[in-house]
């Protein structure tokens, strides 16, 4: 054994912040505070913890002039005040993200938006924000990843590409692990994937379904009408009626089936409506077996923050406050819509990248306001902020709850000590917190 080896501790049951499958199984190899390997995690999950400790971390706050492209340091002091001054003289400042951060400090950032009158709104506003809006209006019958790995024999993946996206799902809870009821693995299961491209997810599948792009609702409609033993067309959304027909039966043949669904299925056309009818699907399926359905969430928490923002104030995202009470309107009150129609005066990101997502016309209108970012690393939204902030990484240099995507708590661990000096988001959110509610008790005194 070598010097090296003999300082090596393994840290266990670590949970992965990246992607919505939260796996709680990953192994950190720690040599004293470095991060040196991990094990069980997925490509994804193991460049998570390791970049922590790469070189494009910011490691003190910035500021950047309007007409500048050049940043100055500054100390956390400063940027704090800079951007409790912001937010507390905004007409109508936007805060965006919350969906790569801690339940705990999407509680506080959600005050501070109640506080500052903000529009608030996390990334389901563009990934999964129709099947939340679908699931408000019709309800959906859910159940537990445990319960798919231990009693699913039917898994449909329609409109999304875990393979990539969520690389060990499949491994850890549908189609290959053996479960309690389905002990010979990936022999007691049948894979279905719907999707318009032979996608890798595809390729491992028992059936892929070609449908056509944009004919989702078309297709699920169709499936619902020949379980109930009627008539279809020859041809729907580009699938045959015998395939159909043959989809039906097996779905109906089946003791537990589950149906993952992805933004293939949420940001086509029809979008909420598309998850609507998955739902009344699923509904039907329940007169024949059990079925079940489980949204395939990108973010790690932006489960949570829908939870939390619901908890607090009754709505899952697009928040807008503005009028002293919490108002729900996505398509007049999400992140994008206010960029589009140039409403913000000021804006607040954090856990996430619109830089790297929202149309350019949006963040072009981001980078003239005032804007504060909040991120452990350097983006394309950091990028064109007036006021940077860095934080720690959760679930690597500091705690927190997250919500898997089947709306599980996980308590996400910390393996090893951020940068000196670095804050939390939640510690950080905080300070503004308190300072905001000192600027505005001043102005109301005056
Ligand atoms: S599947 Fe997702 S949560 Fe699991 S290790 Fe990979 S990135 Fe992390």
């Amino acid at each position: 054994m070598t010097t090296e080896s003999r300082n090596l501790k393994v840290v266990t049951d670590v949970v992965c912040p990246f992607c919505g499958t939260l796996c709680d199984d990953i192994k950190v190899i720690m040599d004293g505070n470095r991060i040196v390997d991990t094990l069980n995690a997925c490509v994804i999950g193991n460049e998570k913890f390791k970049s922590a400790q790469a070189g494009h971390r910011i490691l003190a706050p910035m500021e950047r002039e309007d007409n500048s492209a050049e940043f100055a340091p500054v100390s956390y002091d400063y940027a704090i005040e800079r951007a409790a001054q912001i937010l507390a003289n905004a007409r109508r400042p936007l805060m965006y993200g919350w969906s790569s951060t801690s339940c705990e400090a999407q509680a506080v950032g959600n005050e501070l938006a109640e506080v500052c009158g903000a529009v608030t709104d996390n990334t389901a506003s563009v990934c999964h924000g129709p099947s939340v809006m679908a699931i408000q209006t019709v309800g959906a019958p859910c159940c537990t990843l445990g319960e798919v790995k231990n009693r699913a024999d039917l898994i449909i993946y329609w409109g999304c590409n875990p393979v990539h996206a969520h690389p060990r799902h499949m491994s850890r809870y549908t189609t290959y692990p053996r479960g309690f009821f389905t002990e010979r693995g990936f022999k007691d299961r049948t894979m279905v994937v719907v999707d318009p491209r032979p996608t890798d997810t595809a390729k491992q599948a028992d059936i892929h379904v070609q449908v056509e792009q944009g004919k989702d609702y078309e297709l699920l409609d169709a499936l619902r009408t020949v379980i109930r033993g009627e008539d279809i067309p020859d041809v729907v959304g580009g699938v045959k009626k015998e395939d159909i027909k043959a989809l039906g039966d097996l779905c109906k043949s089946r003791k537990f089936g589950v149906l993952f669904f992805g933004m293939g299925v949420t940001q086509s056309i029809g979008k909420h409506r598309n998850i609507d009818i998955a739902i009344s699907f699923v509904a039907d399926m329940n007169k024949y077996t059990k079925f079940t359905l489980v949204a395939m969430r990108g973010h790690y928490n932006v489960t949570g923050s829908g939870q939390v923002m619901s908890w607090q104030s009754g709505f899952p995202f697009s928040m807008d406050f503005s009028r002293g009470y919490p108002r729900y309107n996505p398509g007049e009150t999400a992140a994008n819509d206010i960029l589009q129609r140039q409403e913000c005066d000021a804006a607040l990101v954090i856990a996430s990248d619109p830089g790297a997502h929202f149309p350019v016309s949006s963040m072009k209108y981001y980078a003239q306001i005032p804007t504060i970012c909040i991120d452990p690393h350097e983006t394309p939204t950091t990028g064109i902020s007036k006021i940077v902030i860095p934080s720690t990484i959760v679930g690597v240099e500091e705690e927190g709850n997250a919500y898997r995507m089947d709306n599980v708590p996980i308590r996400c661990r910390k393996v090893c000590d951020a940068p000196e000096g670095i804050l939390s988001d939640k510690e950080i959110l905080e300070r503004i917190l308190a300072r905001v509610k000192e600027i505005k008790a001043e102005k109301k005194g005056q």
